[in-house]
């Protein structure tokens, strides 16, 4: 059967019905556990209680009235944003490319603001993923995502990771910006070293550069500070975060100090449906239980264990893992099977994980995930392992 969705996306031959916590029902009858919480996006897992009563009384009052009209519901959730981060301003977007679009934008305008309009390049890092839009796509450098869309985007010069003497000879009088994940995802669950980011930090200082965090999958909790940035021990002037902020629902922000939002003055940017009623009334129930006292300590604890079991099963399966990356609940295994191959064969063991670049297997499961179910986790990818093993060996006949 042909489907009539633009076939842009490889999808498995699985679809679910309902979630509760970290499980999903499939329409074929069984149950899984979600190590992929719909990409880092279902924070608190499926169906939480919390969210469901939010979504729902705001849903019969107001759900969207446009931003032509105050919307109190966004001044909180702006409010609260800004109580717990570096930034002064907030705005609200529907996705993680939006807000990244709404970060260069800022950073452009804040020179031309300044007298240097010359100032609009931006730097990023080799592996990096800010969106598919037509600027993140340039931002993020990946060739696969650019080639056939014409021309790339001016002004994005790309450096390699962790290579502080390759970002100073990238840096230009036109320089604007540099934009980093601080522990990239798509790329691979690559960390950053926090002596890379303090030198960031530092160049940015001494040149008149914004610097701009993609906060977009690290952020919400998923490292077990509501923003990974605060393990770095440097902030940023603009960020971008989404995925988790909505829990599920599509809700991205772009956060920034006053300074840096200088230029972005009535008119110069705008949206038509982000920060809708509806949206604000779900991050502020977020923000609800990601801000009780000690949810973030929980996630970080859960985080250790993840990695700790994680490093186990590696030690177990020497011919099917490589490495164990990443830290709090955005974990990766780079594996010595293509990745994919794992993917594939822990849905088999009923638990949905992810791929990623650099042969990696993601595991983000949602906050709320408790230690029994780490444990489960644990067992299914073990068997999942075995599996893989099995087949290596029927495959080479003689070799194990
Ligand atoms: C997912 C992601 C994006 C893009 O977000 P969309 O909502 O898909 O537009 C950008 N940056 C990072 C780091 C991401 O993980």
């Amino acid at each position: 059967m042909t489907s009539p969705l633009l076939p842009v996306f490889a999808r498995a031959e699985l679809s679910f019905e309902k979630g509760e916590g970290p499980w999903l029902y499939g329409r074929d009858g069984q149950r899984y556990l979600d190590f992929g919480a719909g990409i880092a996006v279902n924070a608190l897992g499926h169906a939480h209680p919390h969210l469901v009563k939010a979504l729902t009384e705001q849903a019969s009052k107001l759900w969207h009235s446009s931003n032509l009209f105050q919307i109190p519901e966004g001044e909180r959730l702006a409010q609260r944003l800004v109580e717990n981060t570096f930034a002064d301003v907030v705005f609200f977007s529907n996705s993680g490319a939006e807000a990244n679009e709404a970060a260069i934008k800022m950073a452009r305008k804040y020179h031309h603001a300044g007298g240097n309009p010359e100032r609009f390049r931006i730097i990023t890092f080799e592996g990096a993923f800010h969106g598919r839009t037509l600027a993140t796509i340039a931002a993020g450098g990946q060739a696969k995502y650019i080639e056939g869309f014409g021309p790339k985007v001016e002004g994005f010069d790309q450096v390699p990771l962790n290579d502080l003497e390759a970002l100073k000879a990238a840096i230009t009088p036109e320089t604007a910006a540099l934009m980093i994940e601080p522990l990239q995802g798509e790329g691979g669950v690559r960390t950053v070293d926090n002596a890379f980011l303090r030198e960031l930090r530092a160049l940015c200082d001494s040149q008149g550069i914004l610097l701009i965090f993609d906060e977009i999958q690290t952020g919400v909790g998923r490292t077990g500070k509501l923003f990974a940035y605060e393990w770095t021990g440097v902030t940023p002037d603009i960020m971008s975060v989404a995925k988790g902020i909505g829990g599920g629902f599509p809700l991205g922000a772009c956060l920034a100090t006053r300074e840096a939002a200088r230029g972005m003055t009535a008119g110069t940017h705008g949206t038509t449906f982000g920060g809708n009623p509806l949206a604000m009334a779900v991050g502020n129930a977020v923000l609800d239980v990601v801000l009780a006292p000690g949810f973030l300590k929980e996630v970080e604890q859960k985080g250790l264990l993840l990695k700790q079991r994680l490093a186990e099963l590696k030690d177990r399966h020497p011919s099917v893992i490589a490495e164990v990356r990443g830290f709090g609940l955005m974990m990766g295994l780079r594996t010595v099977v293509p990745n994919t191959d794992f993917v594939a064969a822990a849905r088999a063991q009923k638990i949905i994980v992810i791929g990623a670049g650099d042969n990696v297997v993601r595991l983000l499961p949602p906050l709320i995930i408790s230690d029994a179910d780490i444990s489960e986790a644990f067992n299914r990818l073990d068997a999942a392992c075995a599996a893989m093993e099995a087949e290596k060996t029927k495959a080479q006949p003689g070799a194990a």
